[in-house]
């Protein structure tokens, strides 16, 4: 499909007055969710300075959100989980046997949203720390239902949208992490970690039981397979999570990423495919 312009975008889900709002990622944040929350209607949970019991806040925590194609609402993010080793070739290649292992999940702070407008460049900065860093294209599911023990054929109910996302990754701290028993923490949870774009309501596009996932950088595809190949498909991750936690609206799931992982430098233009949603292009300064 023809990538939208941000403009097209934000005129098409009737949020021009959000132009800043990016996955409430910088400064300008605090203002723009305020706003945000007034034109979709939200709630005082979180906004400007009272709490639940009604009482001052001394400052204002901005509420994650991700625009929304073609609707007037965004959609506020509660938690982000994310699927490990969901395709058998990548599993081979971070060292592990794909037959036999439990899907696995861990999670992104909610902040750590970038969002990439579809026909434009997002600037994403080389984070701190690492000296190896890499890309993972993933279909991204957000939830508008939630629950305990979802069965496989219960579970795409749950679902409000999809997006191509980017589970950007600190090899090199993840893999010394892992060899050293420690968390995952500091590889896979930090600033700007969770690229996006923009959701596309299921009622607009479906369901995504196949269909080519791609990514490319300066215009050579390093990723590609079909999300059929994913071990666990969305339905079995919803389930599998529930078992876990309770699931709640507002919870999205980065599905896990094909084979070929890989590093990026500043520089280079990361591209990111799924048939059937708009590209997202981003590129590390
Ligand atoms: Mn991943």
């Amino acid at each position: 499909m023809r990538p939208m312009t941000r403009r097209e975008a934000l005129q098409a889900s009737g949020v021009l007055a959000l132009a800043g709002l990016a996955g409430c990622s910088g400064t300008e944040s605090a203002a723009a969710t305020s706003d945000a929350e007034t034109a979709a209607g939200g709630s005082a949970r979180g906004s400007a300075g009272s709490s639940a019991e009604g009482l001052p806040t001394p400052f204002v925590v901005p509420q994650s959100t991700i625009p929304v194609l073609g609707r007037d609402e965004v959609f506020p993010v509660r938690r982000i989980y994310c699927i490990g080793r969901n395709y058998a070739a990548h599993a081979i290649e971070m060292g592990s046997d794909p037959t036999r292992e439990p899907p696995f999940f861990f999670q992104k702070p909610t902040d750590a949203i970038q969002l990439a407008w579809p026909g434009e460049v997002l600037d994403h900065s080389y984070p701190p720390l690492t000296r190896n860093y890499h890309y993972e294209v993933e279909l991204v599911v957000a939830l508008r239902g939630g629950g305990r023990d979802i069965s496989p054929d219960e579970a795409l109910d749950r679902v409000y949208g999809y997006a191509v996302g980017l589970d950007m990754t600190r090899r090199d701290l993840q893999l010394a992490s892992r060899a050293e028993e420690k968390p995952w923490e500091i590889g896979k949870s930090f600033d700007n970690s969770a690229v996006l774009g923009p959701l596309h309501h299921v009622a607009d596009v479906g369901h995504f039981h196949a269909g080519r996932i791609r990514l490319s950088v300066n215009g050579e595809v390093k990723q590609e397979a079909d999300l059929e190949q994913m071990i666990w498909n969305v339905a079995e991750q919803i389930s599998q999570l529930s078992q876990g936690s309770e699931l709640r609206p507002g919870d999205i799931i980065y599905s896990g990423t094909p084979e070929n992982v890989g590093p990026v430098v500043v520089g280079d233009l990361m591209e990111g495919h799924i048939d059937g949603l708009t590209d997202i292009a981003v590129r590390v300064v």
